[in-house]
């Protein structure tokens, strides 16, 4: 990036990214469809809303620091945005925003009040790779929609973006299990995401998402009952988990959970430093580094929620991480609900002191060595220590 350049595209001058382009690996289908889209789909579909007007949904539906503050707050409204985004219709349309979106948006730290991206066509972040997750089992209403033509559905639509951009946009799904359902609703979904898997459906991953304190899987049957689920979706997927974000997951129960699921990557893995600062206890970073777990961060999501307190706390965070050794990547969580971009979110990192480019470019080699996305040519990737090989699809 070269001086006359407009301010509002991130200031890449000092950064070098990989040649593939940048992955990013933590997006949730339900925060990246801009707010707009979501209620002209609630009224084409007449889908029964919890506010009358545009003005009030925007202001129930985008993430604020006033509106959010904790991450159950946080999640609130996400059911609001599953309900429309529910059946096989609405939702391999909603891949396809989801997934332009990222494409298009790129490199721009301005987005307009709608959400969408003020300078789609000189990017300087090159978004080349999404992995994209959902709960199906919150998008088939209760079962009255076939799951697996929800998945299908949603396949499709990663399938007509890989082949609309001539290879230039991966993409693949992550399948998120919920801390919040039935475990035989879990066990579906694993048994589901093996099956798509081996189909040679775009189904890269498993993710257990939802709120910790609803199954903090402290009790050692929970946790079994949980690793068997993510036993069943087979070594073809790779496997995150939303885990340590808020204080309801001792460093205890932290380890034990990765452990028990065989992560190969951990969404906000903040207990790790808390107990570090607090209660000077390395050894969750240590445990980190030790299996070579790669820890996912979401910079403005993990402020909204309040897991990370301020943007200096950041910045003390990936020191300590560097310091241990622990290796990151940044993804945006919910671009659409939160306004942001995952450029901006960079630029807020560098524009603070929060991180240096020498940081961010070794997050982008993360992200990329970590991706869950096959690359065809190499075949199989054998990303999971813990599962053996994975084969490409
Ligand atoms: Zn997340």
């Amino acid at each position: 990036m070269t001086k006359k350049d407009p301010p509002e595209q991130l200031d890449a001058s000092a950064l070098t990214f990989p040649e593939e382009g940048v992955v990013e690996q933590h997006v949730h289908l339900g925060g990246a469809v801009p707010i707009h889209r979501l209620f002209e789909a609630a009224v084409d579909r007449g889908i029964r809303l919890p506010v009358t007007s545009y003005e009030e949904f925007s202001h129930l539906l985008h993430r604020r620091r006033d509106n959010s503050g904790s991450l159950e707050k946080y999640l609130e409204i996400y059911e609001v945005a599953e309900r429309i985004q529910s059946g096989p219709r609405a939702l391999r349309e909603s891949v396809l925003i989801a997934l332009n979106g990222a494409a298009r948006t790129q490199g721009s730290t301005m987005v307009s009040l709608e959400g969408e991206a003020l300078v789609p066509t000189r990017a300087q972040l090159p978004i080349k790779a999404l992995e994209l997750r959902l709960n199906p089992m919150k998008r088939n209403s209760g079962g009255i929609w076939d799951l697996d033509r929800v998945m299908l559905a949603a396949c499709s639509a990663v399938s007509e973006v890989k082949t609309a951009y001539k290879g230039r946009m991966k993409a693949g799904l992550i399948v998120c299990l919920g801390r919040d359902l039935p475990m035989d609703q879990n066990r579906v979904l694993a048994e589901k995401t093996a099956l798509w898997s081996k189909q040679g459906l775009p189904v890269i991953g498993l993710d257990l998402a939802g709120a910790e304190s609803a199954n903090t899987l402290e009790d050692p049957k929970n946790l079994e009952e949980m690793a068997e689920a993510f036993a069943m979706a087979g070594p073809k997927v790779g496997r995150t988990v939303h885990c340590g974000e808020t204080r309801s997951i001792s460093l205890e129960t932290f380890k034990k959970t990765l452990t028990a699921l065989k992560a190969d990557r951990v969404g906000h893995p903040l207990v790790v430093a808390r107990s570090y600062w607090e209660d000077g206890d390395p050894s969750g970073l240590e445990f980190l580094c030790e299996h070579n777990i790669v820890a996912e961060l979401c910079v403005v999501s993990n402020l909204l929620t309040s897991a990370v307190p301020d943007i200096a706390t950041y910045g003390r965070l990936l020191k300590l991480f560097d310091e241990f050794n622990v290796r990151y990547t940044f993804s945006t969580d919910a671009p659409a609900l939160q306004k942001t971009t995952l450029a901006s979110e960079l630029q807020l990192l560098l524009d603070n002191g929060a991180a240096t480019p020498e940081q961010l470019e070794k997050s982008f080699a993360t992200a990329a060595d970590s991706s869950f996305i096959p690359e065809p040519r190499k075949g199989s990737r054998g990303k999971s220590r813990w599962a053996g090989s994975v084969k490409a699809h």
